[in-house]
């Protein structure tokens, strides 16, 4: 019989931390916590496969689950003591969500579960205490009302406000027993008008309701939202945890809390957390009110204090990374809720890496195993401009809050997310501004550059959902008073309407008015070491694709070891380093390409060969001992005619021919299909002075910049080859061109010639192309759109659907993006095979924009690439993931026990 319920409790459980895809994150956390001695409160998790079972049969419980949660729910009633409803010695339960992966605030959670009117007289008994047994009360029909049944959150909020200026109160702390008795008995009436039945008072009845409501959070918009955004994929559905309530809200010796055992923001060795006095569940994760720190609750609870600083140091050892945790205080004992690996800032994920290395807590591959992509990509944080002037600042400040996420942002104060994600759509930044943020609000959040709240600590919800994201975000702001109504908001004083600017320093807290100008920071010394030990393990060598001088000193400030892909034809239409020539530029190329003869045309092409040369001997002397691999002209040459009638005519005048000439040329170049056209390769066949030219340029470059006593190593590559006697007539022509200088020269250099596989019928022909190259480059924008036969200017009107999982989801990923490993890796894997078997030392590498894409760099290595080109601010990724990848080689081999 397929078991669905794992019970845990009195320190022993039937899971285990391993078993987060079963149990959901929170339900492994609570069983090993269990296992090794932590005060963790007894209950049992209904497993996400029980969810995912719901989900496939019309939302209908397994068979046997009925049973299931009743022998559980027998186990818990005896391993406490205590019994579900009971009008003696009630036991209350929660009921809560939880995934394998982390999802904020995203489902459901209903506490307090077990009360009805006799359990609630028996609580008020038990705890000598008829006010909290009361609050509890309300509280639980409140949320069964609204998470379970539906009803609007904001109508029993509104009875909650009417009943407290009736009883002339401003806190709830301040409500008496009656009051909050009363409030039960008007819930129930609005339970009854809306519902047409009574509140349900069976237990059973409210567990099943609750059982069902968690599940059915699963595939609630907003959860359903923020998998997409998390690119969450591949989960069964959520893990229900039904776990004896224990209170944090029965007096001054009370308290729930969450903590990291390090600091998420900047990963320091310190303790960090928030701990509310006198407070239940959620009240510290809403944000709702401002929370102590733990240096203010070791002050009020010295003993607890202690306790929690041991679990910490347990639950770090045992997991060997951060924990985020939370934690229940009743009546001064300490419970463990929740367990799992926190959240962080990509500076801090670094810093923890590092650290943890250091201290001998991971290895140095755990360390490097532990950064993602994303991690790298959001350290280039912007920051303030540090030159502009101290007072200028002082005078913008308009408040200070919570530094929950570091970086700056600059936008348009928007007060909602919906406002948020309809300016963003047209084109405007925005800072997204509310008292609190709740789930609801993550798509307004997503778009925004950066979220600003009036309450909640560095655990609220604003601020782990930020996290996440690596936004800039600051909570915790009291001074503001924001009115939803009027748009704007009152900041100690002065006015923020919508759609005025304000840029946050998310790293201090601070708010200021205006558009501040940011740069981007100094990389933190974690981030360093880290990647030097990612460079040590790597076999692939990683290059990056650059077209200018000012591109190739970025990328090598990236860590990049030479230039996988310079694409010409980038540098006709701009003059990177003198942009005033760059019209000189244009009006070359469109000569050469209205030319009508030869002559005319290497008339023309002359005048664009000192700029050529310039351009790589820029490249050159940044890639100073680096490879520099240098493609000749790729694009259809209509991409570079005039097609206004003014410069048409300028065009004319220029170079002496009449208007029409120029039209005619433009008319005979246009193609029905130019991406399948008169493109790469096949340019320099039909008008070898192109080739010639180029050729001429870069060796001439390269001459010189050896004289200057650089080292030069050109690679120079023929674009989308279909045939090995067509690369043989271009290699030709490039031999002879180059060796003719060089000897004209009287000097040595080495130069290579290959060429990017870009067609199915190259990669299909590999050996024989490579008896020609010395090199191949896989150009896998091109690949992917000839082997699948989408055309990658125009699928992403269409390749959503595709890859989104709740319409047609026919690929996991974006094969534009992530290479599609099945089909067009088979060809790849294919061409290198072939193509080394002709000549075994043929140099492969990547060149399409799956080199900066962490799973692909990861393919490459595994297919025996030598080198990967990406992007300069991409080259860090697939440094990264080189390293990973032989990492995850060197555990798969040890797992199978063919330890290499
Ligand atoms: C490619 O096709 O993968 C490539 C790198 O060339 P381009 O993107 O310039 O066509
Ligand atoms: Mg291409």
């Amino acid at each position: 019989m397929a078991k669905f319920v794992y019970f845990f409790g009195a320190g022993k459980a039937e899971g285990n931390g391993e078993m987060k895809d079963l149990l959901g994150g929170k339900g492994a956390g609570l069983a090993e916590m269990t296992r090794i001695g932590l005060p963790v409160p007894a209950g049992f998790t209904i497993t996400t496969e029980a969810c995912d079972y719901f989900f496939k049969r019309d939302r209908k419980y397994p068979r046997e689950l009925a049973a299931q949660v009743a022998k559980n729910l027998r186990r818990l009633e005896r391993t406490t003591g205590k019994k579900l409803g009971d009008s003696k010695n009630p036991l209350l339960v929660s009921v809560r969500s939880g995934s394998a992966r982390s999802m904020p605030g995203m489902m459901e959670t209903i506490l307090n579960l077990g009360l009805n009117e006799k359990s609630v007289k028996a609580l008020a008994e038990d705890t000598n205490n008829e006010r909290f047994a009361y609050d509890a009360y309300r509280r639980f029909v409140q949320m069964y009302s609204a998470v379970v049944i539906g009803l609007p959150k904001e109508e029993l909020e509104q009875k909650l406000r009417v009943m407290k200026s009736r009883l002339n109160v401003k806190e709830d702390t301040e409500v008496s027993a009656s009051g909050w008795r009363e409030l039960v008995a008007e819930y129930k009436k609005h339970f009854r008008v809306k519902t047409g039945k009574g509140f349900p008072e069976d237990p059973q009845e409210q567990l099943w309701g609750a059982i069902g409501a968690v599940f059915n959070s699963w595939m609630a918009e907003k959860a359903v939202t923020y998998r997409r955004v998390e690119k969450i994929t591949g989960l069964l559905g959520t893990a229900v945890n039904v776990v004896q309530m224990v209170f944090g809200n029965t007096g001054d010796n009370s308290g729930t809390g969450v903590c990291f055992t390090r600091d998420p923001s900047s990963g320091e060795k310190e303790f960090y957390g928030d701990f509310l006095l006198n407070a239940q569940g959620e009240d510290v994760v809403a944000g709702i009110r401002t929370p102590m720190h733990l240096d203010e609750m070791a002050k009020r609870m010295p003993k607890v204090y202690a306790q929690l600083q041991r679990v910490r140091r347990i639950l770090e050892h045992h997991y060997r990374d951060m924990q985020d945790m939370e934690f229940t205080v009743e009546n001064g004992k300490l419970y463990m809720l929740q367990t799992r690996v926190g959240k962080r800032t990509p500076m801090a994920t670094f810093k923890m890496a590092v650290d943890m290395a250091n201290e001998k807590l991971i290895t140095k591959d755990d360390a490097i195993l532990r950064v993602k992509p994303e991690d790298i990509e959001r350290l280039f944080y912007p920051i303030i401009d540090p030159q502009l002037p101290r007072t200028d600042l002082t005078k913008r400040k308009l408040a200070a809050g919570i530094n929950a996420v570091p970086g700056a942002a600059v936008g348009k104060a928007v007060f909602t997310a919906a406002e948020a994600e309809q300016w963003a759509a047209r084109g405007e930044k925005v800072i997204l501004v509310r008292r609190e943020t709740s789930p609801e609000d993550v798509g307004g959040m997503f778009v925004a550059q950066g979220i600003l709240t009036a309450a909640g600590g560095k655990t609220s919800h604003a601020a782990v959902v930020a996290r996440g994201w690596g936004k800039c975000c600051i909570v915790g702001c009291e001074n503001l008073d924001i009115d939803y109504e009027a748009k704007h908001m009152d900041a100690n004083g002065r006015m923020v309407r919508q759609g005025d600017w304000l840029t946050l320093d998310g790293s201090d807290g601070t708010v200021y008015a205006g558009e501040i100008p940011l740069i981007l920071p100094q990389l933190p010394p974690a981030y360093t070491t880290l990647m030097k030990w990612a460079d040590e393990r790597r076999r692939l060598g990683v290059r990056a694709n650059a077209d200018t001088p000012h591109d190739a000193r970025k990328a090598r400030e990236m860590g990049a070891e030479g230039i996988g892909l310079c694409r010409t034809e980038h540098m006709f239409f701009k003059d990177f380093e003198q942009p005033e020539r760059s019209h000189d530029r244009q009006l070359a190329i469109q000569e050469m390409i209205v030319a009508d003869s030869p002559d005319a045309r290497r008339k023309a092409l002359a005048k664009l060969l000192p700029f050529q040369r310039r351009d790589f001997i820029g490249l050159f002397t940044v890639m100073d001992g680096c490879p520099v691999t240098i493609r000749l002209v790729d694009p259809p040459l209509h991409e570079f005619v005039p097609h206004e009638r003014a410069k048409q005519e300028e065009l004319a005048a220029r170079i002496g021919v009449d208007v029409e000439t120029v039209v005619r040329r433009v008319e005979q170049l246009r193609e029905a299909n130019p991406m399948l056209g008169h493109r790469g390769c096949r340019l320099a066949i039909t008008y070898p002075e192109i080739l010639e030219m180029q050729v001429q340029a870069i060796i001439e470059a390269a001459i010189e910049c050896q004289k200057k006593g650089l080292k030069v190593i050109p690679e120079i590559m023929h674009p989308l080859t279909l045939d090995r006697k067509e690369l043989q007539i271009l290699d030709e022509a490039t031999r002879r061109v180059a060796d003719e200088i060089i000897e004209k020269a009287g000097v040595e250099l080495e130069y290579l010639v290959g060429t990017m596989i870009e067609l199915p019928r190259a990669a299909l022909l590999a050996d024989e192309i490579a008896e020609v190259a010395e090199f191949f480059s896989f150009g896998t924008n091109d690949l992917t759109q000839t082997v699948m036969g989408l055309s990658r200017d125009d699928a992403g009107r269409f390749l959503p659907d595709y890859v989104d999982e709740k319409k047609a989801g026919i690929f996991a990923a974006d094969p534009f993006q992530t290479l599609d490993v099945a089909g067009v890796g088979l060809l790849i894997q294919w061409g290198i095979e072939r193509g080394r078997a002709t000549r075994p030392k043929l140099e492969v590498g990547i060149c399409g924009e799956h080199g900066g894409d962490a799973q692909s760099v990861k393919f490459c290595h595994q297919v025996g690439m030598d080198y990967v080109s990406a992007s300069p601010y991409l080259v860090p990724i697939a440094r990264l993931a080189a390293a990973q990848i032989v990492i995850e080689e060197k555990l798969a081999a040890t797992r199978t026990g063919k330890k290499k």
